[in-house]
Parts: C-alpha cells; sequence; structure tokens
C-alpha cells in the first residue's frame, strides 16, 4: 500500500534531526495521498529527505509522532521490537520480575503516547494482607496503560498481542482518562482492558508495601517516578546518622510514599497532607500495612492552607517534602505556576528548623529547571533562609531522559539544607 507523505516547509526538519519526534501542523507545507486518522505515513524534508515514519493526527496540533527513523509500518513486530528495547533497559537497573516499574515512557522509547507501568504483586485480601508474601501463588504482574496518542488508540489490537510474547501479564488496566487524550481528539475513558484485574495490588517499594489502586487511583494508580526521591529523600529522615528522628511533613502525599519512607527510616513523626480524601484514605491503610501507624497521621486539607496553619501555630519540622501536581501545564501558565511554586516553597521554608531539610519537587515539563532554581532563590530570599544544596535530582531511571526530546527530563526534585 502506498503511504501518504508529509512534507516539510524548509528548516522545519532541524529539530526532528536532533531527535525531537512530533510535526506540529504549522510545520507542514503539504501532504500527499489521503491519510487516515491514525494512519503511518512518512515525513520528508523540504528537500524530500526521509526523516522517518509517524503517526499521522489530523485532529491534534501535533500532526504526526514519529515512531521509527527509518520507514517501517507500525505492526504487531514493530511493537515487540520495541517494547523489548524498553524492557532491555530496565533490566539494566531493575528486576522486571521482582519490580514494579514504568515498562514503557512513550517517545522516550519510541512509542509516541503509550505509557505502560507494570506493578508486581499480590491482590489485597480482603481483611488481611499476607497475600504480600513473595511466595504466595497470586503473585503476579499487571499493567496500567495509557494511551495517549491517536496512533496507539487505534493500534490497542497489535501492541496487546506484542505484550503477550514479549511482557505477559495477568492483566491490564487501561487509564486513557488523561486529560492530554482532548487535544488528540480522544474521548476520556478507564476500565479494564484485558485479563483480570484486581481492585488494589499490593506492591513492594524499597522494602515497603503500598497497595495501587490500578483503576481508581491517581494517573496509573502510584507515581513510580518518585521511587529513588522517596529513599533520598528518607536519609533525612533522621537528624543524623544515628541520630534522633525528625518531625516529616509529607505535603501532596497522595498515598504516603515519601511518608512512609521517612517513618520507616526513623522518622519521629511524620504528617502527609492531601486534599483527596481517597489520598489520605490510602496513607491511612499503607501505613497500618507497614506497622508504622504509630507515626505517621494524614490530614485532608489543602496544603497552602495547612502550610499556613502549621506556621500560625509555631509548628516546625527537620523535613518537609513538597510534591504538588504540575501548576504548569503549558507555556501559558509558567508565570502564574511561578507564583504558585514560590509561594509553596516559601511557606515550607518559614516552618523548617534551622539545619532542618527541604525536598522540593515540580513534575512540569514546562517550568524548566532553571526557573525553579530561581524561583527557590526567590523563596530563600522572600523567607530570610539559606538554602545549602545537597542533592538535585530527577525522575528515576525507568522514565529516561533522551537527548533532542527536552519533554522527557519534567520531573525535578531539590535537596537543600536550610539555616
Ligand atoms: N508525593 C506523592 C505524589 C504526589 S501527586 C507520591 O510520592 O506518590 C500530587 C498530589 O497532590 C495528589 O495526590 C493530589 O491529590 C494532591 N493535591 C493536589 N492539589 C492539592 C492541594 N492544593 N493541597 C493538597 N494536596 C493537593
Amino acid at each position: 500500500m502506498e503511504r501518504a507523505r508529509l512534507i516539510l516547509k524548509p528548516k522545519e526538519d532541524f529539530r526532528l534531526r536532533g531527535g525531537h519526534p512530533w510535526v506540529y501542523d504549522n510545520e507542514i507545507a503539504s501532504v500527499e495521498g489521503d491519510p487516515a486518522p491514525g494512519a503511518e505515513v512518512e515525513v520528508l524534508d523540504a528537500r524530500r529527505r526521509s526523516l522517518g515514519s509517524a503517526f499521522f493526527n489530523p485532529a491534534s496540533k501535533i500532526r504526526a509522532r514519529i515512531y521509527s527513523r527509518v520507514a517501517k509500518p507500525a505492526d504487531q513486530a514493530f511493537f515487540e521490537e520495541s517494547i523489548a528495547r524498553a524492557l532491555a533497559w530496565r533490566r539494566r537497573f531493575f528486576d522486571p520480575e521482582r519490580q514494579s516499574l514504568r515498562l514503557v515512557f512513550g517517545e522516550a522509547d519510541g512509542l509516541p503516547g503509550l505509557i505502560l507501568d507494570s506493578f508486581v504483586g499480590s491482590p489485597e485480601a480482603a481483611g488481611s494482607d499476607a497475600a504480600a508474601s513473595p511466595s504466595e501463588p497470586s503473585r503476579g504482574r499487571w499493567l496500567s496503560a495509557q494511551f495517549l496518542s491517536l496512533g496507539v488508540e487505534t493500534r490497542k489490537d497489535e501492541i496487546l498481542a506484542a505484550l503477550t510474547r514479549v511482557f505477559p501479564v495477568r492483566g491490564i488496566a487501561e487509564r486513557s482518562d488523561a486529560s492530554v487524550r482532548t487535544l488528540e481528539g480522544l474521548p476520556l475513558f478507564s476500565g479494564k482492558l484485558d485479563g483480570e484485574v484486581p481492585e488494589r495490588v499490593v506492591i513492594d517499594e524499597n522494602g515497603l508495601r503500598f497497595a495501587v489502586d490500578l483503576l481508581g487511583g491517581q494517573k496509573t494508580g502510584w507515581y513510580l517516578d518518585q521511587r529513588a526521591n522517596r529513599s533520598a529523600a528518607s536519609r533525612f529522615a533522621l537528624e543524623r546518622a544515628g541520630g534522633p528522628g525528625r518531625r516529616v511533613l509529607d505535603a501532596f502525599c497522595n498515598a504516603g510514599g515519601f511518608a512512609l519512607a521517612c517513618a520507616a527510616a526513623g522518622a519521629a513523626e511524620v504528617v502527609a497532607v492531601d486534599s483527596s480524601p481517597e489520598a489520605v484514605a490510602a496513607v491511612a491503610a499503607n501505613a497500618a500495612r507497614n506497622g508504622l501507624s504509630d507515626r505517621v497521621r494524614a490530614i485532608e486539607a489543602n496544603a497552602f492552607d495547612q502550610l499556613r496553619l502549621f506556621e500560625r501555630g509555631h509548628e516546625r519540622f527537620g523535613l518537609v517534602v513538597l510534591d504538588p501536581p504540575a501548576f504548569a501545564k503549558n507555556r501559558a501558565s509558567v508565570d502564574s505556576a511561578y507564583r504558585g511554586y514560590k509561594d509553596l516553597n516559601l511557606r515550607a521554608l518559614r516552618i523548617i528548623e534551622d539545619g532542618g531539610v527541604l525536598v522540593t519537587c515540580s513534575c512540569s515539563f514546562w517550568f524548566g529547571r532553571e526557573r525553579f532554581a530561581q524561583m527557590l532563590e526567590e523563596a530563600a530570599r522572600d523567607a530570610g533562609r539559606r538554602l545549602r544544596m545537597i542533592e538535585e535530582r530527577g525522575q528515576d531511571l525507568d522514565h529516561p531522559v533522551v537527548s533532542g526530546y527536552g519533554e522527557s527530563r519534567y520531573l525535578k526534585c531539590v535537596i537543600a539544607e536550610v539555616s
């Protein structure tokens, strides 16, 4: 079958040659042929040199997403090969048979719009938690999947068939309820896609057990990208090695990833704050699951308000973690996001004791590392505090950062001592 071709305007190939996979509507000079929505097209520069194969979507400003730098079909063999390569990368750092991880991170793994998070564990047993033992036969692996481009939306059969071959799982939950789908002209949807999906899977992370709600939790059910940052933060749960435990605040705690890591590392007390009642209930359940209920208290509140209440009440913490949702969802909201991040960090800095530690994150690609650093400088200045930088971290290795595709580097996590 003859493929349609997208011919770019002069110079619009530059970014693509550097590794960026998106062709915007205004970069296209002409379309040859009549590609159907979701079809595979060949992308050519203005001198008709091929840049590769892409998924076409006439309803999106991102008119085409390159999935291969050589012309090839996006068939089952392509998905098998791509998923196998993604798996090989994870095997460098993780054990995919035993650890939960992001198996496919969209464009960064050459699979535009496809997110596959793998959760290894046991279905939550009603009333008891014995099922989490590694010898338990109910143990297995499940996927939480997001199809965020028309290209992968229309190729679910090929993707499922490829997974059966290279990464078999017990069931797949579809979490195509991310709002970016609307930019692709796709409806929001979540539900069971394949196999059996238990209500919750109890996973292990850094030696702690967490229940992941595949169909009902936020995003894919669990924020895997913060795995390494949770253990990095937990190193500061004590005032010094072997010293007394600190009082910790985990703001925007979701199901308590940071809170429990700090409690297990010896924090004297952990206060976890989230505005979502489901998240607060999950923190309490996860604390109980790990025998940490006596040291973890979860509060349902707006974190901005709660920080102000702590300040007014002269409450102090030795460690504060800030992990808010993305305040900047696009270029236009960067300035208002700046004010939000600054206000938040300012309030946190006011309640950290001398010599205490701030762990502050931003998961917004649009709010870049330099802005983040500048925001922190200003927050520290306004709070009358000094920051001594300990670590500047990013997302964990199962969310690879690739050159030429800046969007792949989105998470910032700065750890600093406060005086
Ligand atoms: N730290 C978590 C992930 C945080 S995701 C982890 O390690 O897994 C961001 C969280 O912020 C979500 O759980 C969301 O419910 C919560 N949230 C959003 N707006 C909030 C607000 N104004 N106050 C408190 N929590 C908020």
